[in-house]
């Protein structure tokens, strides 16, 4: 067997093979060990050894019961979770190519996962003092080869911040989560398990907020003007500028008007000129961002192609918050590469003439201390799947477009007054193209070339003058980007682990999709407004920023560890003793939120605990907002009755809403 040998750790078989055939070419050997390949060549006299990780191959664990909990160790992930069992084998493998290695690198992906994985395999079956950190952001042959000559030592910083996330993560999680099973589960009366988070429940916080605003909307009437006017023989519906009526009367008035004097008037023309630059270097939000808008897939799935774009080579390293490009990237390399694949080879052409072979990109203002934004090495794709295929287009063309100049588009906005009511049309078209030759994927708006005809001071033929009646509506329900922007935007999680949480929660079965977004369960619920009554602190946004701060400075080696992790148990200690001490309250507070069998005084709607004079927390709610939206509706001439029944019909109303409505439509209560 093997002596003396240098063993590279890769974290996955794929990125394993590519990192062994880029350092020694064809003069490698593939070996297998309980089914699992590695890679063996011979380079200046030095046996190296290639083998690959799947992910993570530990995980924290502790044997002791109850809550709270605060031992822990680092344990095989194979014995502790059984689909992992897979992972056994790769366990044996490294143990096995650990043994008689004189030295050690960790190539795993350069992010804090990637340094915590190769980590733990070395200091578990290798040896620490001889061992070293290998540095890439991309799978191609020249960067891996440039990496491995460049080799660095451990990355200390990044290994503790990388191992302080899971601990505070394990630390939360187990705690949050057997006392929240415990609670609900006497409550209930059968055992559920359940989770809560450090990250995820303020994200459920945040979903289940816009989804309890959305159940209680109450629709009230606003009435719109709407005209139909005629210019340059084209029929046009200009949009009105005002504020919408509250009043139909006053409305109805002014379109008598409008019906004997049906005339137009154009009171302005404004026409600019805007630049519009050309788009940043893609990091992985924007990417999903994007994936979403145009192939309408979700951030966990965009973030899943976009890695195994990655792994064959094609695109760099994806998980990167940086929206710029090095000035050291060869792009004039990755071009002539680029334009040997048939669909791009005429964009980069003319992108090559338009920038006289100067490539200097637009960069954003966002960064990483790891990665650059994203862009395509240049490797030509073999086989993708359509999906891959799509995604690598946006890729490609987001970095073709950011090297381009910017666009230039006429803006004509029309400003047309009826009777002292406002309206506008507008027109928007190109007239340079600049970085849209490339990434054509903008709505401008329509464009209108009759416009150009008006002038200042024109009467205009109205044909049709009518009222819209629109009803207001809730907020829009959550998506999975939405919570996506909404984490970046409040500071909490990475951009590795955003989209992964989301998918827990659906898990979980607190959140479903429903039509194009985003829905809670009861259970969703209950546990939400649980957290927020028992562990306000959990549900803040606040705390968990702070740690994630902390874990920054970590990684800028500025505080340690063990530090951080200990102000995270003093505070789970506390949080927890609390808890243990309101039990009995906890079990009761819970049949608020959720049916349980010891409610008492059931709401006569859900069965929910009876917290007003006539149903639960949420259906009081609701009744409330029922009374007051009334008086909007009292006044076009709706009854209390009327108004009910209209409300129940309506598309947009509620569902708590509309289900008291029903409630009091069957059981005739009153309005007050
Ligand atoms: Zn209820």
């Amino acid at each position: 067997m093997f002596k003396d040998h240098v063993l590279i750790i890769a974290e996955k078989p794929k990125a394993a093979q590519k990192i062994a055939y880029a350092l020694a070419g064809s003069n490698v050997n593939r070996y297998k060990y309980r089914g699992i390949p590695y890679w063996v060549f011979v380079l200046n006299n030095q046996i190296y050894v290639v083998a690959p990780s799947a992910g993570h191959l530990f995980t924290l664990s502790t044997n002791i019961k109850g809550y709270p909990v605060f031992n822990y160790q680092w344990v095989p992930r194979w014995i502790e979770n059984r689909k992992a069992s897979f992972l056994k084998k790769f366990m044996d493998l490294m143990n096995f190519l650990c043994k008689n290695a004189v030295a050690y690198i960790n190539a795993c992906d350069y992010d804090i996962e990637g340094s915590v994985i190769g980590f733990l395999i070395i200091a578990n079956f290798g040896n620490l003092k001889n061992a070293y950190r290998m540095k890439f952001s991309s799978l191609t042959s020249s960067e891996i080869r440039s990496a491995f000559r460049r080799l660095s030592p451990l990355d200390w910083n990044m290994i503790e911040a990388g191992l302080c996330r899971h601990e505070l993560d394990w630390l939360w999680g187990i705690n949050l989560s057997r006392a929240l099973s415990h609670i609900i589960s006497k409550a209930i009366g059968r055992r559920l398990v359940l989770s809560a988070g450090r990250v995820q429940s303020p994200t459920l916080n945040e979903a289940v907020r816009i989804i309890s605003q959305r159940r209680l909307h109450v629709p009230e009437p606003l009435y719109y003007p709407k005209i139909s006017l005629i210019i340059d023989g084209k029929t046009l519906i200009p949009e009105f500028v005002g504020k919408p009526f509250t009043n139909r009367m006053k409305l109805q008035n002014i379109l008598t008007k409008i019906k004997h004097e049906p005339y137009a008037f154009v009171k302005s023309i404004d026409i600019r000129i805007k630049t519009l630059s050309p788009p940043h270097p893609f990091n992985l939000s924007d990417l999903q961002t994007e994936a979403y808008r145009l192939l309408k897939i979700s951030p966990a799935r965009s973030q899943k192609i976009a890695e195994d774009l990655y792994l064959d080579a094609l695109i760099s390293y994806p998980r990167t918050n940086s929206q710029k490009l090095p000035q050291s990237l060869d792009n004039a390399a990755i071009m002539k590469a680029l334009s040997k694949i048939p669909k791009y080879a005429d964009l980069v052409h003319t992108l090559i003439k338009e920038t006289r072979g100067i490539f200097k990109p637009n960069n954003g203002l966002k960064e990483d201390p790891a990665h650059p934004a994203i862009y395509p090495t240049g490797i030509v794709p073999k086989q993708l799947s359509p999906i891959h295929e799509k995604l690598y287009d946006i890729i490609v063309r987001r970095y073709l477009a950011t090297f381009s100049s910017p666009a230039k588009v006429r803006d004509i906005k029309i400003t047309i007054e009826v009777h002292g009511l406002l309206f506008v049309l507008r027109s928007i078209d190109i007239i340079t193209k600049g970085w849209i030759k490339y990434y054509p994927f903008i709505n401008l708006g329509p464009v209108i070339p009759e416009l150009t005809k008006v002038k200042k001071g024109m009467r205009l033929h109205i044909v049709k003058a009518q009222i819209l009646t629109k009803y207001t509506s809730p907020p829009p329900p959550p998506t999975k980007l939405s919570l996506l922007k909404w984490m970046e935007s409040v500071g909490i999680g990475t951009e590795s682990t955003r989209a992964e949480i989301i998918e827990v929660l659906f898990k979980r079965q607190y959140l479903f999709n429903k039509g194009r977004g985003i829905d809670a369960s009861d259970l969703g619920i209950a546990v939400t407004h649980l957290l927020a009554d028992l562990f306000p602190q959990i549900i803040d946004v606040g705390l968990t920023r702070k740690f994630e701060e902390y874990m920054k400075l970590i990684r800028e080696g500025r505080i340690r560890r063990e530090t951080v992790v200990e102000e995270a148990k003093i505070l789970i200690k506390r949080l927890i003793e609390n808890i243990k001490k309101e039990e009995r309250k906890a079990i009761e507070t819970l049949a608020k939120y959720i049916k349980t069998d010891i409610v008492k005084n059931p709401c006569p709607i859900c069965g929910r605990e009876r917290q007003g004079k006539y149903f639960c927390i949420f259906h009081e709610k609701a009744l409330t907002r029922l009374r007051e939206s009334f008086s909007k509706w009292d006044s076009i001439g709706y009854n209390w009755q009327k108004y009910l029944e209209k409300i129940k019909n309506l598309k947009i109303t509620g569902l708590w809403i509309k289900e008291v409505a029903e409630f009091l439509i069957k059981n005739g209560l009153s309005q007050t």
